[in-house]
């Protein structure tokens, strides 16, 4: 199958999914590009991807310096502090803001450009040691200690569950992670805005959407298999 006929079969399921969404929002699409050339990436832009997602900062970075701005840029993997500073004012988004000392960095060198940085706040859902991310539980607490961060712009939350064919689990997780950004809206903190729920992949994305996601990461399902 070719680039092109995956990114057809995959807005096909999304729009199948919406309709039995719990919140039949426009789900966005971040294709995921680790490990592809930027030739793929290029095709796939030309298919109409403007969103791309990296989860490795060197090869971000690379991409960054490769494509330009002609998409936007999404930070999904674990981000240590002392590599902000390659990526910080380049992506669109982190999606994977989980301590306080990382959010102290990013703030730290947001403020010193005079810009704000979109964030997600990653929770680790299904509670897996080997997965980053902050507990459930301290969702809230987490994000009123991240208040004092005048450069952080919180948009929402993002999640990777785990690898399981077990499709009601996945669905109870996905649904705890719509629960709690609607429990956090109800909150009104007047510096956040919980416009995305970033959660679903290749595995997961069509349970993810009927749960309130409105924002997938599918790398697999449009590129292929990645090799190492
Ligand atoms: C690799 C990756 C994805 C995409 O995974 P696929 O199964 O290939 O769709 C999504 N999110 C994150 C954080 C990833 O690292």
């Amino acid at each position: 199958m070719s680039v092109k006929d995956n990114l057809k079969f995959v807005m096909e399921e999304i729009e199948k999914a919406k309709r039995h969404s719990l919140t039949n929002e426009d789900v966005n699409l971040i294709a995921v590009t680790k490990n592809h050339e930027t030739d793929v990436i290029k095709e796939a832009i030309d298919l109409g991807i403007t969103d791309i997602g990296e989860n490795r900062v060197q090869e971000l970075k690379s991409k960054i310096d490769e494509l330009g701005p002609i998409v936007n840029y999404h930070m999904i993997g674990n981000l240590q502090t002392n590599k902000v500073k390659y990526i910080y004012n380049r992506v669109n988004m982190i999606q994977s803001l989980d301590t306080l000392k990382l959010a102290k960095e990013i703030d730290k060198r947001a403020g010193s450009d005079g810009i704000e940085v979109n964030c997600l706040i990653q929770i680790n859902i299904g509670n897996e040691e080997q997965k980053s991310g902050i507990a459930y539980e301290d969702t809230l607490k987490f994000i009123y200690n991240l208040m004092d961060f005048k450069h952080i712009s919180i948009r929402g939350l993002m999640a990777i569950a785990p690898n399981t064919d077990d499709k009601q689990y996945l669905r109870r997780l996905f649904r705890k992670m719509f629960e709690m950004k609607e429990k956090i809206i109800k909150e009104n903190i007047s510096s956040v805005r919980m416009d995305y729920l970033s959660m679903g992949m290749s595995s997961d994305y069509q349970i993810a959407i009927e749960e309130g996601s409105n924002m997938v990461r599918i790398g697999t399902k449009i590129f292929g298999k990645r090799i190492y």
